[in-house]
């Protein structure tokens, strides 16, 4: 019998590798996203379309939980904060969560996928946490996967066998996730990573310099049109006002 899973997907380069991972172990994909009210939530929307028609995916599930921007407490969502660029990020920081975090995030958004995942009965549950951005947030650790694993199997119906979250790149880092990529084909090229939304890579968020650097450090070619073409260094410009 066909393996079933659940994606979860940003339209970023770690949700799309471990998609891809998941295709390649013969799972039949259904992809869910969510707006939770983020900057780039048009960019990420677009990006997991062409990803979920580009692996095959039998389903994709869009779901807006707008909530979350309205309890704030993230410059992803409040648009009266800043976003750290340029010399404000930090890349190699250990256990110490930016102001980009969103909280309880990860674990709203495995607990409406699992809702999706009991409806249509997956096996699994496909997630992009590794060991890069659990440096900086905790619902990407091992840990927090085996916990939630736990859990799960008191959240579902007597009737209904639960699935299970898998995290094949818990243990890896950027440059290691974008070799793994491109070891299952995974489609690099449509992914969006920028934290601020415009058409373009700004290069310079967080979320930009963490993509630059992977696939410098593992030696693929970046074909990603950033609008700031310099890295780590003071002569950013601030790339528009939204920040
Ligand atoms: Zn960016």
């Amino acid at each position: 019998m066909t393996k079933t899973g659940v994606c979860v997907c940003s339209g970023g380069i770690d949700s799309t590798v471990a998609a891809a991972i998941a295709a390649q172990e013969g799972y039949e994909l259904y992809f869910f996203h969510a707006s939770y009210g983020q900057r780039a939530a048009k960019r990420e929307k677009e990006a997991v379309a062409k990803i979920a028609a580009y692996l095959g995916a039998k389903e994709l599930k869009f779901v807006e939980i707008l909530f979350l921007r309205e309890l704030g407490g993230s410059s992803l969502t409040d648009i009266t904060r800043r976003v750290p660029v340029g010399e404000e990020v930090n890349l190699d920081k250990e256990k110490e969560t930016p102001s980009t975090w969103v909280p309880c995030r990860n674990l709203v958004l495995l607990a409406i996928a699992s809702a999706y995942a009991e409806v249509i009965s997956a096996d699994a549950i496909f997630v992009g946490f590794n060991a890069e951005e659990a440096k900086s947030y905790p619902d990407n650790e091992k840990e927090f996967v085996r916990r939630y694993n736990a859990v799960l199997e008191k959240a579902v119906a007597f009737f209904s066998l639960p699935p299970t979250v898998k995290a094949p790149l818990v243990d890896l880092l950027k440059p290691e996730i974008i070799k793994k990529g491109i070891e299952v084909k995974a489609p690099l090229h449509l992914t969006y990573s920028c934290y601020l939304g415009e058409d373009k890579h700004c290069g310079i968020c967080e979320s930009c310099l963490h993509r630059r650097r992977g696939f410098k450090e593992a030696g693929v070619e970046d074909t990603t049109v950033y609008i700031h073409k310099q890295g780590g260094n003071s002569k950013f410009q601030i790339p528009s006002t939204k920040i």
